[in-house]
């Protein structure tokens, strides 16, 4: 239908970028990026009227989004040219052809376009070499500035490579390794960084891209408290068949958060200083500052609390890791490795978080105790008892607290 309403508007108008690579790939992918020769904005508005979609225009920049579901969308923009007037600016951008919207792209195999008109529908347009590219699996940039125009495309480069299992073309990585000695990574705004960096935990071999950034000495440079020792890329390579069998072990009813997950792997060898400042850098929410930093304040106490070595209670195991987020609790295991702190962990997490004792200050009240901070030692050691399992029903509780 895009063809034909492009048709009756007189527009040529293509799919283009990673829709097309995954295409040929045989890999699922759900956004699609439309070109139009012209208009973007007349083109959106007809495609939205005819699947009576949602439509959010930008009209200064004449793109726009046609939203279908909820994780189905459309964006549609003008075909351009663009140009940095300096290293790693933002680009200055002009109306073109597709020819130029596809040479401002970052590699040849997201270069490519397919024809939607009638006439030549589903023709490959193939500029650059992508198909050929995609073939032999090789990550190639379209022109020597490439990186030094956009440095994030080093990242995104290490992350292709990595997703596909393909790796960079010669040329492109001695460019990519002279952009990053130049320090031209220091120019990059922190968002912008940090867009790459949550892009790339959102992929599935998150170990190889950050040995990759290691090799290439990308994460010095941008994120220089993390300390991918031998003892953390043991950790990491692990993550994802740890994640697995702790999710089958565990009655917890969500899942855990997985980009956290990674966060605390990686600063879960730093000391307080660093970790403050690591995800600083990292323009981390709250919400993950402060996980962070109680992982970093517990870490050593616990795991040495909770080893082979030492006989403790369940009760003391209890007030161990109590409040503690099943996200911490799952990288404590992870990077303790040990078998009794692991199952440890775990009886907490599935037998001992949940317990709570019927008792409440009423049944103080009712039995005569005055409200005061004995309240609270009282109903502790209930706890401390039924915890470590002498008690079992409210009357039990309740002969325990008169004696
Ligand atoms: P993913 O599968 O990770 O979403 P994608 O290729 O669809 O990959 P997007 O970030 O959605 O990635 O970008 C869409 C298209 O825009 C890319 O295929 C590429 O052609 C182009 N593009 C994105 N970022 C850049 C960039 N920094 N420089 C040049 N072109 C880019």
């Amino acid at each position: 239908e895009a063809g034909r309403i492009a048709d009756d508007e007189g527009l040529s108008v293509y799919v283009v970028g990673g829709f097309v690579r995954d295409i040929i790939l045989g890999v699922e992918n759900l956004d699609i990026d439309i070109v139009v020769e012209g208009d973007a904005l007349r083109f959106s508005e007809k495609l939205a009227d005819y699947y009576c979609a949602h439509l959010t225009k930008h009209d200064r920049f004449g793109t726009a989004v046609v939203v279908l579901e909820d994780d189905f969308k459309i964006d549609v923009v003008t075909a351009r040219k663009e140009y940095y007037e300096y290293p790693a600016s933002l680009p200055v951008i002009e109306g073109g052809t597709i020819k130029d919207d596809l040479f401002r792209r970052d590699f040849t195999i997201n270069s490519m376009a397919i024809k939607l008109n009638k006439s030549g529908f589903g023709n490959i347009v193939d500029f650059y070499g992508g198909r050929r590219d995609l073939q032999m699996g090789l990550i190639r940039i379209l022109y020597n500035l490439s990186f030094v125009e956009d440095p994030t495309r080093v990242f995104r480069a290490i992350r292709f490579e990595q997703r596909y299992d393909f790796r960079m073309e010669e040329k492109t990585e001695e460019f990519a390794i002279k952009a990053i000695e130049s320090g031209i990574l220091g120019k990059v705004s922190h968002e912008r960084i940090n867009f790459e960096l949550f892009s790339m935990l959102k992929e599935s071999n998150i170990p190889a891209i950050l040995e990759r950034m290691e090799q290439l000495h990308i994460l010095k440079k941008v994120y220089p408290q993390i300390m991918l020792t031998n003892d953390l890329k043991k950790v990491l390579r692990n993550a994802e068949e740890d994640f697995a069998y702790f999710s089958e072990k565990l009655n917890h009813p969500e899942s855990p958060d997985r980009t956290l997950l990674y966060l605390l792997i990686l600063h879960s060898n730093m000391d307080h200083e660093n970790a403050a400042k690591s995800s600083e850098n990292m323009r981390l929410t709250k919400e993950y500052k402060e996980e962070i930093l109680k992982l970093i304040e517990v870490r050593d106490r616990v795991l040495s609390n909770l080893s082979g070595n030492v006989d403790i209670s369940y009760y003391d195991v209890y007030n161990e890791l109590k409040g503690l987020s099943i996200e911490i609790l799952l990288v404590l295991c992870m990077i303790s490795g040990e078998k009794k702190v692991i199952n440890r962990i775990i009886l907490y997490i599935n037998n001992l978080k949940n317990i709570k004792t019927y008792i409440s200050g009423k049944d103080l009240r009712d039995l005569g105790v005055k409200p005061g901070p004995e309240y609270k030692l009282l109903l502790e050691e209930v706890l401390a008892a039924k915890l470590n399992g002498s008690l079992q029903t409210y009357k039990d509780e309740l002969e325990f607290l008169k004696r």
